[in-house]
């Protein structure tokens, strides 16, 4: 990296600089994304000198040998054990997001059922619509609840009038707006009641995933309730300096699937080829250091900061309110300028604060005082003037 610097003319290094001031005071007001960013890796970093590359089946011995397969295959292990995944039957790996685990999920769904219907909720991640529309299968969409969770009255009646067709379920456990979390269990019985037999449910946990496994009472969402797979954002609850997301799967599933690759002398599992291999190692150096005990204990941090976020907003004569046990707080369309410097996601009539692990109570008193001074915004208006 010195290196690299010397060899910059004096304005680009002052770009660099400028850049670095300003994407550390951004990160400073992020409270409306769910992205953790308590994590030194300052530890691992000269790993950057290195082209680390994890292609191909981290559960296989490939060629290049400048790889992080076995840490790779403890992070899998980590949340195969953590999504109380059959320990002889769980695959997976550590992808670029939750977005990609999200098209391995329904890649590995339409495999095995060819002539399968996807059903997903309207509060789904956009993601999901698109990785559908990528793999070209059949899909309907599901009302929502108010609160953000499936219609599962809607998803019964709906199923029921597609029964001669294997039914392929995205559920969501923790949606992107009301961190809302879909019943696995509740939609598996739905499934076995109206005895149809091919049937496949892919779990979307981007955010809540890393901690459901704490939550009390424990909502259902894993493999024992349910799941068939289940992706993460290895950036979010965590956090990671590189987006990256894991997915988990049964292997006996994934081995229906698989086609060998004599290039790479591994079987070709994954979505992409090359593969960011500093991920698995940033992941597994904060499961490491963190240990189960670390997760919980951030996830209680959390959540206390967001009950007293909940509380205070309510003080202040806002409708805020949160799904049980979220770290999102929900409340009415907040003004632009608090949107902007707090980087509030606001959707429709909706805005939200994410109470992610390194949020600290004196950041919400800031953004608490930032809303009490802020002025309600004019509706929208012609920008001229006759
Ligand atoms: C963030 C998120 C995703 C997408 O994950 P990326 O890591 O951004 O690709 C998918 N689903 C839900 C519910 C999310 O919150």
């Amino acid at each position: 990296m010195e290196q690299v610097l010397k060899s910059l003319k004096p304005a680009d290094r002052e770009r660099i600089t400028e850049l670095k001031k300003e994407t550390e005071n951004a990160s400073e007001f992020c409270i409306g994304y769910p992205v953790a960013r308590d994590f030194d890796y300052s530890e691992i970093a000269d790993f950057l000198s290195l082209a680390i590359n994890n292609i191909g089946d981290p559960f296989e011995e490939g060629t290049y040998k400048v790889e992080t397969h076995p840490l790779e295959r403890e992070v899998i292990g980590f949340f195969a054990k953590l999504f109380r995944a059959n320990p002889k039957d769980y695959w997976g790996y550590v992808t670029n997001g939750g977005s990609e685990s999200n098209l391995y999920g329904l890649y590995l769904a339409r495999e095995l059922h060819p002539k399968g219907i996807v059903y997903y909720s309207e509060s789904t991640h956009y993601s999901v619509k698109k990785n559908i529309h990528l793999l070209n299968i059949p899909s309907i969409v599901i009302r929502s609840q108010e609160n953000g969770e499936m219609d599962y009255e809607d998803f019964e009646n709906t199923i029921k009038m597609n029964r001669h067709k294997p039914v392929i379920v995205l559920a969501t456990f923790g949606t992107t707006m009301k961190e809302a979390k879909d019943d696995v269990s509740k939609i598996k019985s739905i499934i076995k009641n109206l005895a149809i037999q091919d049937h496949y449910i892919h779990c979307d946990a981007a955010l809540a995933g890393s901690f459901g496994a704490f939550m009390e009472p424990k909502l259902p969402f894993d493999f024992k309730d349910g799941s068939d797979s289940i992706s993460i954002s290895g950036h979010k609850f965590i956090g990671c300096p590189i987006p990256s997301g894991v997915i988990v799967a049964k292997k006996s599933n994934r081995d229906r699937i698989a086609h060998g690759i004599s290039y790479i002398g591994s079987s070709d599992t994954t979505i992409t080829g090359s593969r960011n291999g500093h991920s698995p190692l940033f992941l597994w150096y904060a499961l490491k250091k963190l240990g189960l005990e670390g997760m919980k204990a951030r996830y209680q941090h959390g959540l206390e900061m967001a009950k007293y976020c909940e509380a205070r907003l309510k003080d202040l004569g806002l409708n805020a309110w949160r799904n049980p046990g979220a770290l999102t707080v929900v409340i009415p369309k907040v003004p632009k300028t608090i949107r902007e410097k707090w980087q509030l996601a606001t959707e429709g009539d909706i805005s939200h604060i994410i109470c992610m692990p390194n949020v600290t109570k004196d950041q919400l008193d800031m953004f608490f005082e930032d809303l009490i001074n802020a002025k309600e915004e004019a509706e929208d208006d012609f920008e001229f003037d006759f």
